[in-house]
């Protein structure tokens, strides 16, 4: 039986499989019968919510005796886009110029398929690892996230799953191969400040309460001062209004309400409790200022409103983890890659309540875009990556 070992092989196969969340798109049963022949148990348990799709997910073990490390990651991908623009057919998986096109090709079907290929060729020169390896797959990852790795890890650890170590195989390199690992990610909430005023003609001011005067200052408030200044392993906490909308058409008229929206991404100096509480402090005292309310006596009436849960912050701090991964990118590719924490969220903030976490995979740049592509070497350079990293994880060179 010949083992999935190609990376580019493993990657067409899924690449041709159109997973755009949520549908499953044939891409699990690919993966299925990618791990099978190298021993894995696969289940693929569906979630499901109401008010969202359904979602097919997976998990594989290869049972062994000693620690076990799970790679995490997702088969789902963003739609294409204006199919039109891309030069090769977005699920064709076509080789040109020495890379290989189609959604997915980085984020992340690339990473998945260069995992299994390193297992594969573990397999083939060693009889496999002498721990257990898990793959956990959702396919929920560019949606809502609902039906997808919380619920995963939480079916797998009710099943009496754990784990020793995680890798997600996101695309966490800006430029090259090698040049990033992601140790943490910051934290992450959004809210919405609605200031109340009382609507009135614009020449009668005194009998109206102009609500944008008052989320001027509101708005001012969160922005001034800056949280921090960043800590030894964070950029600066940041705050972005997203948007203000007052909704109101007439020249004439002071409306009755103003709102703005936020997302603050935050660091180690905070907890999601302390940036909220923070928050509600700058507002009030804010609220409370006379250069806002035009010689009324009364503190700007507002409401705030905090959408969707915190995604917390977290650092990971595993050294074996960490020095082993960075060890084997550096054998592979001859540079030390920077250990970082900028960027978006990601499922690693979930998995992080199981295990030690870390995130590395293949070169972001066309992640999302027309054109998604990779190229075949870094396939090849990022297998040889997760192969050294089994085979010193586990002890096993
Ligand atoms: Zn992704």
């Amino acid at each position: 039986m010949t083992l999935p070992t190609d990376p580019a092989e493993n990657l067409a196969a899924l690449i041709r499989c159109a997973s755009v969340t949520p549908a499953e798109g044939g891409a699990l049963t690919a993966l299925e019968t990618m791990l099978k022949p190298l021993g894995f148990l696969v289940d693929r348990p569906v979630f499901s919510e109401g008010g969202t799709p359904d979602i097919e997910n997976l998990y594989a073990r290869r049972s062994g005796n000693g620690p076990h490390l799970m790679f995490a990651g997702h088969t789902d991908v963003v739609p294409v886009g204006d199919e039109a623009a891309w030069t090769h057919p977005p699920f064709g998986a076509e080789i040109a110029n020495g890379e290989m096109y189609g959604r997915g090709a980085v984020d992340m079907k690339g990473g998945i398929a260069c995992f299994i290929a390193a297992v594969a060729r573990h397999v083939e020169n060693n009889g496999g690892p002498k721990g257990s390896v898990s793959l956990l797959i959702t396919g929920d990852e560019e949606g809502p996230a609902i039906n997808g790795t919380v619920k995963l890890l939480e079916w797998a650890a009710s099943r009496g799953e754990k784990w020793d170590a995680s890798i997600v195989g996101e695309p966490t390199n800006p430029d090259a191969l090698g040049d990033m690992i992601k140790i943490g990610r910051r934290g992450s909430m959004s809210g919405a400040v609605t200031v109340n005023g009382r609507q009135g003609h614009v020449a009668y001011p005194q009998l109206a309460d102009n609500p944008v005067r008052g989320l001027m200052g509101l708005v001012d408030a969160l922005l001034h001062p800056v949280f921090d200044k960043g800590t030894r392993d964070f950029q600066p906490t940041n705050l972005e209004v997203t948007s203000i909308d007052v909704g109101n058409p007439a020249t004439n008229v002071i409306p009755a309400k103003a709102t703005a929206t936020f997302n603050i991404r935050f660091n180690d100096t905070w907890t999601a409790e302390t940036v909220q509480a923070e928050i509600h402090n700058r507002l009030d005292q804010a609220a409370r200022r006379k250069k806002y309310r035009q010689g009324k006596k009364t503190p700007v009436d507002y409401d705030l409103v905090w959408r969707d849960r915190p995604s917390h912050v977290f650092l990971t701090r595993d050294d074996r983890l960490i020095e082993t991964l960075r060890g084997s990118i550096k054998s592979a590719v001859g540079k030390e890659p920077t250990l970082s924490t900028s960027g978006g969220t990601s499922d690693a903030r979930f998995i992080k309540d199981y295990c030690p976490v870390v995130e590395f995979g293949l070169v972001g740049k066309t992640m999302h875009m027309v054109d998604e592509r990779v190229a075949i070497a870094d396939l090849e350079t990022l297998t040889q990556i997760y192969q050294r990293f089994i085979e010193d994880w586990f002890g096993q060179g």
